[in-house]
């Protein structure tokens, strides 16, 4: 390890930057982790569990915290973002924005002080399904483990009883952006993905249907953590769900909308199959895709779920969801390509299973990177010394991003001690 290296700039604190951070650190390199949220973790904290070992998404998630916590060498800030970026001949000037969270962060907050409120705001973490209080942690398992005040919700009279009641020094209402300037050697871009917007299959019902739901609002319906407490219901009569449709590819593989394969929503339907039948016994699953893909060790994961007769897989795209006006049932119209039947067949409720989009699609970071037609940096990012990890580079699941993680590291490495 060279000992006068710069620190290594994480963009993104997911799984692919967190991964990032623990292992440069761990070989000595000082890190700087820049996350947008108020929490670490990404869109995996937001699975109700994950594949293949189907485990909370907190198991792996809390052997990296206590990397973190153990580990001198990274400096974590949340609410952040890059303002500007300037490559320099091995060194790169940063400067980070730091939105204010009004909260210290110095002295612990009761949770009876947040129940106190009546301001309250979209819980962002449950898609909007829930609210919380204006002080609010952001979820159970948050890290770091510190309430956030959304000063916009908040109310001039809870404002005011914050003022009373709160410990002194713990919530400062006046708090403003911070801005932070760095020098560091290397940059890893691991700024992650968001689902495509499925208003946009306007054949498949979301935004007009209630029950017509997504794969990642499915993973929040059946956390314990989300806002059903777990329970696959209907989102519009709260009934149990009992016979669900999941539509792969939905808006995947198709030249209008991402032509790509996202390569983890096949998994991530079987998975969610799993859930339901987990949870109901006697709930029945159909699947209708176009290829199913699990790749290597995933593929035992697919064959078992072929062995449940409470599960039925349909060859064929579907083609339109439509609602019966009496019960509220949703009509899957779909072509089976096997057998050349034209199906229309009736379910309670539909998850469709969006695909991948890099966040950095549209929210370009300040810095002149080389992105593909999707907006994915796969490969070289067209500048030396900045590296991409995880979904930021290509649609993969945890296992693939962490594996990233570690190659990027490697490469920031090799480039802090003078290779390319
Ligand atoms: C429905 C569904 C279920 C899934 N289930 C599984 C599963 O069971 N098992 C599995 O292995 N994989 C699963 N996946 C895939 C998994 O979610 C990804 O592999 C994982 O999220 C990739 O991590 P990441 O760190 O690259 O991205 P993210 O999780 O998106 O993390 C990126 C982070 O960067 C932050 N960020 C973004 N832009 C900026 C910026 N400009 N500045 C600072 N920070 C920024 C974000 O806030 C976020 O915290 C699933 C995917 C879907 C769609």
């Amino acid at each position: 390890m060279n000992a006068s290296a710069k620190p290594i700039l994480v963009i993104g604190g997911g799984i692919a930057g967190m991964t990032a951070a623990v292992e440069a650190a761990e070989v000595g390199y000082h890190v700087i982790l820049v996350e947008k949220e108020a929490y670490l973790g990404g869109r995996v904290m937001r699975t109700h569990r994950y594949f293949p070992k189907m485990c909370p998404p907190t198991c792996g998630f809390e052997i990296n915290v206590r990397r973190i916590r153990q580990n001198p060498r990274i400096a974590i800030h949340t609410m952040a973002t890059l303002e500007s970026i300037t490559p320099k001949a091995r060194n790169f000037r940063a400067i980070i924005k730091v939105r204010p969270r009004y909260v210290t962060g110095e002295y612990s907050i009761d949770e009876s002080l947040a129940e106190q409120m009546t301001s309250e705001r979209e819980d962002d973490f449950n898609l909007g399904m829930a609210k919380t209080k204006a002080l609010y942690m952001p979820h159970p398992m948050a890290y770091p483990h510190t309430y956030v005040l959304d000063r916009e919700a908040l109310s001039d009279e809870d404002a005011a009883k914050l003022r009373e009641s709160s410990p002194a020094g713990a919530i400062d209402l006046d708090m403003r952006e911070d801005e932070i300037e760095v020098d560091v050697g290397a940059v890893i871009v691991a700024t992650g993905w968001r689902p495509y917007d499925a208003v946009k299959l306007d054949n498949l019902g979301f935004g007009q249907y209630q029950d017509v739901i997504t794969n990642v609002i499915m993973e929040r319906i059946a956390a314990p953590t989300g806002p059903t407490g777990g329970e696959i219901i209907r989102p519009s009569d709260g009934k149990k769900a009992e016979n669900v449709a999941f539509v792969q590819c939905a808006g995947s593989r198709d030249d209008n909308h991402l032509p790509y394969c996202s390569a983890v929503c096949c998994m991530g339907s079987l998975k969610q199959v799993r859930y339901l039948r987990e949870k109901n016994e006697n709930a029945r699953a159909t699947i209708f895709y176009i290829d199913i893909r699990t790749t290597g060790r995933l593929e035992k994961f697919y064959y078992d779920l072929l062995e449940d007769e409470h599960v039925t897989f349909i060859k064929g795209k579907a083609a339109e969801i439509h609602k019966d006006s009496g019960n509220g049932d949703l009509t899957v119209d779909v072509e089976d390509t096997i057998s050349g039947d034209n199906l229309h067949q009736k379910f309670d409720m539909v998850v469709l299973a969006t695909g991948i989009v890099p966040n950095l699609a549209d929210l370009k970071l300040p810095i002149d990177l080389k992105y593909d037609e999707y907006g994915f940096i796969d490969g070289s990012t067209g500048i030396e010394g900045v590296y991409a990890a995880g979904c930021a580079g290509h649609p993969c699941d945890v296992s693939r991003a962490t594996k990233d993680s570690t190659a990027a590291v490697m490469k920031a490495v090799q480039y802090l001690n003078g290779g390319e």
